[in-house]
């Protein structure tokens, strides 16, 4: 499974938001390794910088410290609709009205054809559905000066008050807001979007809270000296900011010269949050708080209740690296068996080409983690992981600690069965591909060669997270979609096409 992408905005006078954006990318990666950008405004011209790659390859001191200005978007991708190239990076930029705007989105729609079609595109005008986005916000956003009619003149507030924000009187224009006020109604599906134009910069959360985004502030509460918002909150930890809250479901947040303002009109009826659960079991980072709560610490607890819930008898418990690691933990705490390391994952694996075929995926597995052989040989391993996609990553870890000398492997899953694909942004492969999808977990044990095997159920994931007020989409594990999916969505997904290398 892949996440869909990271997104990041920071509006901050006088600091190096160009610094700041790279920074909370980096802290984003683990969200999209495919491509990375950034969106920088200095008031009057934005530039954007975006290619294929890393957040380190494809921005350096250099480019970073060319990049002045005052307000800055950013975007880690990986393509879950739209090809895997560079025209699909973004942040998307439209030149239209006083100086353009960019966007970065995380998520997918669910009516993307439908909106197309309704606005007369013929097929391949549009590359993904953010770019369906940009195109429909750029046909409402109205010409540039010399017609100002558009426009009004305001003193900006404290916030501009630094430099390269311009000196106290600048020319405001909210037609970007306009346009987002006449397209979010019209956009279904899973978005958090960061946008900027020349003076603003917009955070949006979809009306469900499928994706999460957050508000920091950077300087103190009663003499703020800027604003960010961003996927994660180790995002705002590496660039200094203080959690202030999560954006609300159906909210949209604009950051200018007059601070943060706050609007739901785009979504006025209040929906329970449906945020995905996955964010908790597995593509969140460990140092992430969502609604309140450390992700490390509910996996632990996953772990924990997955103990309860499916004791065995032996003599070591162990996480596959990394994700797998914190409910491990949570098992051996509970169970009283010792914790400790039966595979090492080698630090520096990237992108790795693959090709089908079992032998091509244990050669994958076989680069990525290594047994640790005096802690397996003769020894009855308990085996923590998030999650079974097709069972072929499993397949092969269960190979090489047998073939390390292990004694007995029992496989233990901190998710409940992942048996439906993802509409919302995630890269889970159709039900034929899902091994949960058709077969019992007896016969998944036997395919894995495992000596038992048991799944979280979806009751105890959810206590384990223990979030008063929480909501969440568990689609892919009871199929029970928070927002409907069209039936031409359910036929023929919308996917990347096929990758050549994975991460
Ligand atoms: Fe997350 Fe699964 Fe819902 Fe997709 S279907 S948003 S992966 S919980």
């Amino acid at each position: 499974m892949k996440e869909a992408c990271g997104v990041f905005g920071v509006y901050a006078p006088g600091k190096a938001v160009a610094q700041l954006t790279f920074d909370g990318l980096y802290a984003l990666q683990h969200r999209g390794q495919e491509s990375a950008g950034m969106a920088v405004s200095d008031g009057e011209t934005i530039t954007v910088v975006k290619d294929m790659g890393l957040v380190t390859t494809v921005f350096d001191e250099r480019t970073v410290s060319c990049l002045p200005g005052h307000l800055a978007i950013g975007h880690t991708r990986y393509s879950t609709t739209g090809a895997s190239e560079w025209r699909n990076a973004q942040p998307v930029f439209r030149a239209v009205g006083r100086a353009g705007f960019a966007l970065g989105h995380n998520g997918n729609l669910t009516n993307t054809a439908r909106l197309a079609e309704a606005a007369g595109m013929l097929p391949g005008v549009v590359a993904s559905d953010s770019d369906l986005v940009a195109e429909l916000l750029a046909t409402r956003i109205p010409p540039p000066p010399g017609d100002r009619s558009g426009a009004h003149t305001d003193l900006e507030g404290d916030l501009d008050g630094g430099a390269g924000a311009g000196d106290g009187l600048a020319v405001v224009d909210d037609a970007l807001e306009d346009a987002l006020r006449e397209v979010l109604p019209l956009v279904e599906g899973a978005f958090s979007f960061v946008l900027l134009d020349a003076s603003h910069l917009v955070g949006v959360r979809d009306p469900t809270g499928l994706r999460p985004l957050c508000l920091g502030r950077l300087g103190p509460p009663e003499a703020p000296e800027g604003w960010v918002l961003a996927s994660e909150t180790p995002a705002l930890d590496i660039v200094g900011a203080a959690f202030v809250r999560e954006i609300d479901p159906g909210e949209m947040v604009i950051v200018d010269g007059k601070g943060v303002r706050s609007e739901r009109l785009f979504a006025p009826e209040r929906i329970d949050p449906h945020l995905c659960i996955f964010e908790f079991v597995y593509f969140a980072r460990p140092d992430s708080r969502l609604f309140g709560r450390e992700v490390h610490s509910a996996r632990r607890r996953m772990g924990e209740l997955l103990a309860e819930q499916a004791p065995v008898a032996a003599d070591l418990v162990m996480g596959v690296p990394e994700s797998g690691v914190p409910a491990a933990e949570g098992y051996a705490r509970k169970s009283g068996i010792p914790h400790g390391q039966g595979l090492v994952k080698n630090r520096y694996i990237g992108r790795t080409f693959i090709t089908p075929g079992q032998e091509a995926r244990d050669l994958g597995v076989r680069r990525k983690l290594n047994p640790l052989r005096d802690n397996i040989v003769g020894r009855r391993i308990v085996v923590v992981d998030d999650s079974i996609v097709r069972g072929t990553t499993q397949r092969a870890v269960v190979r090489m600690l047998r073939e390390a000398g292990a004694a007995e492997v029992h496989l233990r899953i901190s998710s409940p069965p992942l048996s439906w694909p993802c509409f919302y942004g995630i890269d889970i492969p159709d039900r034929d591909e899902l091994v949960a999808a058709e077969h019992s977990v007896e016969e998944i044990a036997a395919f894995l060669n495992v000596d038992s095997l048991a799944y979280l159920s979806l009751e105890n994931l959810v206590a384990a997270i223990d979030s008063p007020g929480a909501g969440f989409c568990a689609a892919c594990l009871t199929g029970d979609y928070p927002v409907p999916v069209p039936v031409e969505m359910r036929s023929g997904r919308p996917r990347a096409e096929p990758a050549t290398a994975t991460a």
